[in-house]
């Protein structure tokens, strides 16, 4: 689930195991990046496990997280061997103490609700608003302004209006839908954290010289709307061919 950039796939995500702020290592599910990129931004600052071999499963994806979080200027993710016997010892002590007056937010605070993904749950980059973690790029050569990109692109970074075509890369996934369905081979997506930039592509009016029609570009010396464009070629490669 939170490996898709697209949230496409549905359901409840594994239970994870909370104690006093610290991520407990539980279980056969190893969390991803997007994840622990999530439960840093709730407070999870601490990773914990009783076991080695424990530690040595879950180092990857934590070294993973804190290389973006190095790239973002905060504080990294700890990992460590810890008693968790401990830790739950001191929040059963806590509930019990509590629980005559405060048993419902003792409960929350133990398993944070706030805490249990659903796919909807996992766009991560909402967590990181002063950021982007890819760079969009459109190749204004080759753009025809046919809007597929943006009809497919459902974090909306894609919007081509009446005098521009805006390019806001700070919801981008990376999904890539928008690369692999553009006709023209004109979108780059890559990798790449940065502070959230928008970028504006003019965008102009013309009028085609051949069927005098009016029609929208990037390049403002076009003199032929893409379908006379595109029948010319046609016309002119069956000749050929
Ligand atoms: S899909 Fe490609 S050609 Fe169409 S508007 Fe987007 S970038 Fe331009
Ligand atoms: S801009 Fe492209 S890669 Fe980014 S979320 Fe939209 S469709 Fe996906």
């Amino acid at each position: 689930m939170s490996a898709c950039p697209v949230q496409a796939v549905a359901g409840i995500y594994p239970e994870r195991t909370i104690i006093q702020n610290q991520l407990v290592m539980k279980g056969q599910n190893i969390p991803t990046v997007i994840e622990l990129l999530i439960l840093y931004k709730q407070g999870i600052k601490e990773v914990i496990g009783e076991s080695p071999s424990q530690v040595k499963l879950w180092r990857q994806p934590v070294e993973e997280a804190n290389s973006i979080l190095n790239q973002l200027g905060e504080r990294p993710i700890s990992i460590s061997l810890k008693s968790v016997e401990d830790e739950v010892y001191y929040s059963r002590r806590e509930i019990f103490t509590l629980w005559k007056t405060e048993a419902k937010s003792v409960l929350k605070q133990v398993v944070p609700a706030r805490m249990r993904f659903n796919q909807n749950a996992l766009d991560w980059q909402k967590y990181y608003q002063d950021y982007q973690f890819t760079r969009v790029t459109i190749d204004q050569e080759k753009c025809i302004l046919c809007g597929a990109c943006q009809s497919l692109c459902q974090k909306k970074c894609l919007e081509i209006q009446d005098d521009s075509f805006m390019i806001s890369p700070q919801g981008c996934s990376g999904c890539q839908l928008c690369a692999d369905a553009c006709p023209e081979q004109a979108i780059l997506v890559e990798d790449r954290i940065s502070k959230k930039q928008e970028t504006r592509l003019p965008v102009f009016q013309n009028v085609c010289t051949a069927c005098h029609q009016p029609f929208t570009t990037l390049r403002e010396d076009d003199e032929k709307c893409v379908a006379c464009v595109k029948r010319e070629m046609y016309v002119k490669n069956r000749k050929l061919g």
